[in-house]
């Protein structure tokens, strides 16, 4: 009944800690979910307002334009202005997005033909991976391991494949292996580009996911950024506004006009009361994000202290929510976590087969939640 592009897709690897995690649930158990790369906290006060207001102006009620209300690229650009010291011109080089998703789905489609090469981070994001599936790419993953610190080892990409590359996917900080990019890296990635005219997609979602005073810099910091490349970036995980669909890709514009071409003759834009929201959100106060910062922070010290303190050996990670832990068998480990003490993590492989070894939490639960499942699991071997 599909087409044959569906028996392309990779399998769905959580499919079996999804059955165990439905088992557990018919059987009542208390589940602590560190699974889901999705905050608990709720989208601050002043933004819900925001959003309300626009919604009930009639206005607002029409079809967006399809590259985003100027207002919302002007707010877009002032606040790469001031968070990065990046100058984008509003007209032409910011992009409204439903979620960066939206870009990072559609980016291969405006820039890969059939058997180019994409090269994306393993493990990493699952989209770098399907977006190029549905544009008949081929995938060469850039195994990210503890040897070379969760960054691509660009000399380690072969020439050929190199030479065949259309696309990069970088993601820094990075989601699942909570990684920051090493001084040095996005200079390294630009020359690579020029050389072999490959376009780059940064993936910068988790930016202001960060603690300890680590600042995570955009990837059009860098000189020749601008030519070779975007960076996509999303209101999702800065203001806990997963469930909005707002984001935007910056930076080519020429790229973006690729992207945004593609886009046209998919959909039809985002809300504009979302984008009125989103305003309000980059213009607002920032005090709601150092806040998220501090909770997360103090969630990641007690996940860290407990891990330790029970043998394993973790990297304290810098930024994003999530906790990359080498465990051995990330399916079995993931598995026993849920049937033993009804806690649900990520195994590692779901995100590429340079996963294997380790598994994700996600500290998007409370530090008593995370408290509860460090002793759940020191009581898994006694
Ligand atoms: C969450 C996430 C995104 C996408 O989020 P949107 O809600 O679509 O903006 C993109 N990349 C990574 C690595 C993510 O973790």
């Amino acid at each position: 009944m599909y087409a044959a592009r569906m028996s392309n897709l990779p399998p769905y690897l959580f499919a079996r800690i999804d059955e165990m995690k439905a088992e557990q649930q018919k059987k009542g158990t208390d589940i602590i979910d560190l699974g889901v790369g999705d905050p608990d906290l709720p989208t601050p006060d002043h933004i819900v307002t925001s959003l309300c207001e626009a919604a009930k102006n009639p206005d607002n009620h029409h079809y967006p334009s399809y590259a985003g209300m100027p207002k919302y690229r002007s707010a877009v650009a002032d606040w790469y202005k001031k968070r990065f010291g990046v100058r984008l011109d509003a007209g032409k080089e910011v992009l409204a997005l439903m979620g960066s998703k939206d870009g990072i789905a559609h980016i291969a489609e405006a820039f890969v033909n059939p058997g180019d090469y994409v090269l994306a981070p393993s493990p990493g994001y699952p989209v770098y991976r399907t977006g190029t599936l549905f544009a008949e790419g081929r995938v060469h993953e850039m195994p990210l391991t503890r040897e070379n610190n969760f960054v691509p080892v660009l000399d380690d990409i072969p020439k050929k494949v190199a030479k065949a590359a259309r696309l990069m996917f970088i993601n820094y900080p990075n989601n699942p292996t909570a990684a920051v990019a090493p001084e040095g890296f996005y200079r390294e990635v630009v020359d690579f580009a020029h050389e072999h005219t490959i376009v780059v997609v940064s993936d910068n979602a988790y930016s202001e996911i960060a603690y300890d005073g680590y600042r995570a810099p955009s990837f059009l910091e860098v000189k020749g950024a601008m030519e070779v490349g975007i960076e996509m970036h999303s209101l999702s995980k800065t203001y806990n506004m997963t469930g909005w669909r707002i984001g935007m890709a910056v930076g080519n514009a020429e790229i973006l006009a690729g992207l945004g071409r593609i886009k046209t003759n998919v959909d039809s834009g985002v809300f504009n009361a979302v984008q009125h929201a989103a305003i309000t959100a980059l213009r607002g106060p920032q005090d709601c994000v150092k806040n998220a910062c501090a909770i997360y922070q103090e969630r990641r010290n007690v996940l860290i202290a407990g891990l330790q303190d029970l043998g394993f050996d973790v990297p304290v990670p810098k930024a994003t929510f999530y906790v990359w832990l080498p465990v051995g068998d990330c399916m079995a480990f993931a598995a026993k976590l849920l049937n033993k003490a009804g806690i649900v993590v990520t195994p590692g492989v779901g995100f590429g087969s340079s996963g294997e070894g380790y598994v994700r939490f996600a500290i998007t639960r409370p530090a008593e939640r995370i408290r509860e499942a460090i002793e759940r699991m020191r009581r898994i071997d006694e």
